[in-house]
C-alpha cells in the first residue's frame, strides 16, 4: 500500500509527464505548421486557358542562399521562366538572392511575410499589414513591387481577396476565385 505522501506525489508526477508530453506535442505541432513545406489546408488548383499546352513553374518560400541558386542554374540549363513565390521575411535576409532571380527573368510573387497557414484568419489589418511589409521588401530588393500573390498553404479568405483586389490584383481569375468563396464552392 502506498502512502497518502507518495500516492501524491505519483499523481504529481503523472500530471507532470502528461503536461510535459502535451507540452511536447504541442511544439512538435507548431513546428510542422511553422515548416514552410506544410500544407494545413489542402490544394487549390488554378487553371488557365491558353492556346498552347503550358506549365507555369513556380518555386515556393523562399528566397534561400542555399535552393535559389541551384533553382535558378536548372532553369537557365532548360531556358525556362519560374514564378517565385517569396516570403517577406526572407527577402529581408537575403535581398541579393530575391534580386538575382529577377535579374535572370523570372517573376517574383509576394507568399505572405511570415508564412502562416492561418493567414486567411487574419484580421484585415494584419493581411494588410503582411500584404505590404512583403511588397515594400520585394520592392526594395528588386526595385520592383510583385504582381502576383499566393496565399502561404494556399490559404484564401474573402478578407484576403478583397485586399488584394484593391491592390490591382483584381483580374478574370481572381473574379471567379472571389465568386466561388462568396458562394461558398471552395
Ligand atoms: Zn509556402
Amino acid at each position: 500500500m502506498w502512502s497518502m505522501l507518495e500516492r501524491r506525489t505519483r499523481a504529481i508526477w503523472r500530471a507532470a509527464i502528461i503536461l510535459a508530453l502535451a507540452g511536447a506535442s504541442a511544439i512538435a505541432l507548431r513546428e510542422v505548421v511553422l515548416s514552410s513545406t506544410f500544407q494545413l489546408f489542402g490544394d487549390y488548383v488554378a487553371r488557365v486557358d491558353t492556346p498552347e499546352r503550358v506549365v507555369a513553374l513556380t518555386f515556393d518560400d523562399g528566397p534561400s542562399p542555399y535552393w535559389t541558386p541551384k533553382f535558378l542554374s536548372a532553369l537557365a540549363a532548360r531556358q525556362v521562366r519560374a514564378t517565385f513565390f517569396m516570403m517577406g521575411r526572407n527577402v529581408e535576409r537575403y535581398p541579393s538572392v530575391a534580386r538575382e532571380v529577377l535579374t535572370r527573368g523570372h517573376e517574383i510573387g509576394n507568399h505572405s511575410y511570415s508564412h502562416e497557414p492561418w493567414f486567411h484568419l487574419y484580421s484585415d489589418e494584419r493581411i494588410e499589414e503582411e500584404l505590404d511589409r512583403t511588397e515594400n521588401a520585394i520592392e526594395a530588393a528588386t526595385g520592383r513591387r510583385p504582381t502576383a500573390f499566393r496565399g502561404p498553404g494556399y490559404s484564401l479568405s474573402k478578407p484576403l481577396l478583397h485586399q488584394l483586389a484593391t491592390r490591382g490584383f483584381y483580374n478574370e481569375k481572381l473574379d471567379q476565385i472571389l465568386v466561388e468563396v462568396l458562394l461558398g464552392v471552395r
